[in-house]
């Protein structure tokens, strides 16, 4: 079942090229199929605690003005003084609170090229969701990672109930398909999309819908 929806998403919206990070020369992120190097990697992760509790396109500018300042990298958050990296990333909101996490993030990648989900979740404001992001985007490895859209998709779908914990639902992911960093990124990416597009919070678009035989809630209500 998994990999029949995986398959009809990727039909109708085609490759997301998530993570968006910041090509050369440039302020803004992009989505260019994902990062290429170290920068790019610590790109990612501060990517995914400026997104937390707000949309992408508000961390998005937050990352922009980042680059703008020269503050896109470990050294520089960790020298800049707290207040100059909140304001940076005002954008983003909770600016303080995510100053600090961006600078417990620097000193710990400076001092890993290889981090774990375990560290990761070890450091204070980093719970599972962005700790997941951060290993499965931005180094590669496979842990499917779990929002709030894959919760009502999978839900309505009635692969789950929706209020389990974030790991139970995670290894139901990963043990349903092959084990592949590749293939976890674009499925979430495809869910965040098929979410938006389709399967909303209120009136979702079933009739509309590519997994629409796949889905529990459109045959409930017909
Ligand atoms: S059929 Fe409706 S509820 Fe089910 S996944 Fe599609 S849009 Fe969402």
């Amino acid at each position: 079942m998994l990999g029949e929806i995986y398959e009809k998403l990727l039909s109708v919206y085609g490759s997301q090229g998530w993570w968006p990070v910041t090509p050369e020369g440039q302020a803004k992120p992009e989505y260019t199929g994902g990062p290429a190097n170290f920068s790019h990697r610590f790109e990612v992760a501060v990517g995914a605690i400026l997104t937390q509790n707000t949309a992408w396109k508000n961390a998005s500018r937050a990352i922009e003005n980042l680059n703008r300042a020269g503050l896109l990298s470990p050294n520089a958050i960790r020298a800049a003084g707290l207040p100059e990296l909140a304001e940076t990333i005002r954008p983003a909101g909770y600016f303080n609170q995510k100053a600090e996490r961006l600078k417990r993030l620097a000193f710990y990648l400076s001092a890993k090229t290889n981090p774990t989900r375990e560290a990761l979740l070890a450091l204070n404001g980093i719970g599972p969701e962005t700790a997941d992001s951060i290993m499965l985007y931005g180094y590669g490895e496979p842990y499917f990672v779990i929002d709030a859209y894959t919760r009502r998709i999978f839900s309505r779908v009635g692969l789950v109930k929706g209020d389990e914990p974030y790991d139970e639902i995670r290894l139901m992911f990963e043990r349903g398909l092959p084990r592949s960093a590749e293939l976890y990124q674009e499925f979430h990416a495809l869910i965040v999309e098929h979410a938006k597009r389709h399967c909303r919070p209120r009136e979702p678009l079933c009739p509309a819908c590519s997994i629409v035989q796949c889905c529990d809630y459109k045959q409930d209500r017909e």
